[in-house]
């Protein structure tokens, strides 16, 4: 997983989000979904430094 990004994931400070014990950065392919997370209460990708990089266009990648 690049660290680097993962570092930079807004996740933890997501209303969705629960802690759990896996990497986050669920953007990331070789991230999958969360087995913690599962309810939209909100999704701060749009505003992360990582959705630009990465040229994101979706919400929610810890659930789909
Ligand atoms: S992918 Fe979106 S909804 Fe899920 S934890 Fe990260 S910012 Fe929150
Ligand atoms: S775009 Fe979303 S899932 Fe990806 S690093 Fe940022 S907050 Fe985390």
């Amino acid at each position: 997983m690049d660290e680097k990004l993962a570092k930079e994931c807004l996740c933890p400070m997501c209303p969705s989000y629960v802690k759990c014990d896996e990497p986050i950065a669920y953007c990331i392919p070789e991230v999958h979904t969360s087995k913690c997370i599962k309810w939209e209460s909100g999704c701060a990708c749009p505003v992360c430094p990582v959705f630009d990089k990465l040229k994101l266009d979706r919400e929610y990648y810890c659930l789909r």
